[in-house]
């Protein structure tokens, strides 16, 4: 491995390996840092794998956009390189005349964000698509799908790996001097023994440690709102004796700090619920098998046959969350921090969803910064 490099990224994560990729082709000599002992053994390893359609987020934020972009770019991506991927499509449904209200809100938004070939259903048309669910109305999105997250990030690890990238797991970023001639990072591996890399740019694409990362460069997270706030999601699976079925994603509306406990499958058809979304101090991965009864009554509103016994906890995940319980509408955080002394620093903060479907999107904007320095 080379210890002096164009670019270091910091986490091997669907971000950090989609950025990895996209600098390999612009001919930079990459390393890439991460400290468990594989790739993606964090936020991306514990999402729903959805492809999202930007629906939720304001017109004209990076993660409308991005999501926008990632999504087409991943899918030509999976066609190309034969990557597992289904166009599912997906309903938020509304109960109630409120929640129909809701709906054309979403609709609205989602047509100015860009996202394409939304329309409003009745309940006839959603019982026909999904015979288990109850909604006077749904707001459909045809392109919505998922993706085997996990093939994803392997290929783009090969791809940079073909320019010659270096991944060196088992290795914690755990200070920084500089800059100078660039970076110098000091790495711990598994050994306990430290080596220097030296860096002229850095990417943090470190997730739920991004803060932390970017308070190794001198940057103070809660001055510069990068404090990450983990917001622990649980899903349940299904038990296929219940003889409830489904034919693509369902997602209530109206929901806070995620996007509420919804219906989603993945390639082998297996049937999961959640994430639900509970603001943690630290981090921790149990499924508590008693929230299952919470789980059926927040899904018997549109799943009237759901029974809190057809449900087996599955796994949970944890996003790193800009806003706290109740803040409003946060960001993700892509910032060349040159003008707080660290020039080359690019910190990827507050990378929650649609991080996934967003990461080769954000992968261009890392490349075009870092082009333009
Ligand atoms: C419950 C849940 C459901 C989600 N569902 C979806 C979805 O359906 N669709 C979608 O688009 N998005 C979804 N997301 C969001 C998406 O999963 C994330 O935005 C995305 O995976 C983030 O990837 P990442 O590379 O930034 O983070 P990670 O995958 O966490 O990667 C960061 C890496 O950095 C490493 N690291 C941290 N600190 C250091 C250090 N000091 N030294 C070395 N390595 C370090 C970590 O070990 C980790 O591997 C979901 C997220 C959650 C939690």
């Amino acid at each position: 491995m080379d210890t002096s490099v164009d670019v270091a990224v910091i986490g091997a994560g669907a971000v950090g390996l989609a950025c990895a990729a996209r600098l390999g082709r612009d001919d930079k000599s990459v390393v890439i840092i991460e400290r468990n002992n594989g790739i993606a053994r964090e936020v991306t390893s514990r999402s729903s794998e959805v492809l999202h359609a930007g629906i939720y987020y304001p017109p004209n934020s990076l993660k409308a956009k991005l999501c926008i972009e990632g999504h087409r770019k991943i899918l030509e991506r999976c066609e190309r390189q034969g990557i597992g991927y289904r166009r599912l499509g997906k309903i938020i449904v509304a109960t109630d005349d409120d929640e129909i209200q809701s709906l054309y809100r979403l609709l609205e938004n989602g047509r100015s964000a860009g996202a394409s070939g939304l329309e409003i259903i009745n309940s006839k048309q959603v019982r026909s698509r999904e015979p288990f669910v109850r909604a006077e109305a749904a707001l459909l999105s045809p392109n919505t799908g998922i993706v085997d997250a996990h093939a994803l990030c392997r290929n783009w690890l090969a791809e940079a790996e073909s320019f010659g990238t270096s991944l060196v797991l088992r290795a914690d970023l755990v200070s920084v001097e500089g800059p100078g001639e660039g970076y110098k990072l000091s790495v711990t591996e598994h050994d306990g023994s430290v080596f220097v890399l030296k860096a002229k740019a850095v990417v943090n694409a470190a997730g739920l440690q991004s803060d932390h990362v970017a308070s190794l460069f001198g940057i103070d997270p809660d001055s510069e709102s990068y404090r990450i706030k983990p917001c622990k999601g649980d899903y349940f699976q299904l038990d296929s004796a219940s003889g409830i079925t489904f034919n693509g994603l369902v997602y209530p509306v109206n929901e806070r700090s995620g996007l509420g406990i919804h219906v989603t499958l993945d390639l082998g058809g297996r049937i999961r619920f959640g994430p639900d979304a509970e603001y943690v101090d630290r981090i921790n991965f149990t499924v508590d098998p008693k929230k299952a009864d919470y789980f059926a009554l927040a899904l018997k509103k549109y799943i009237p046959r759901i029974e809190a016994r057809f449900l087996t906890p599955e796994y949970a995940g944890i996003r790193p969350k800009l806003a706290g319980p109740d803040e409003g509408f946060r960001d993700f955080v892509i910032r060349d921090e040159s003008d707080k002394g660290c020039p080359g620093l690019l910190n990827l903060v507050g990378i929650e969803s649609p991080g996934l479907t967003a990461a080769p999107a954000i992968a261009d904007r890392v490349a075009e910064i870092l082009a333009s320095l």
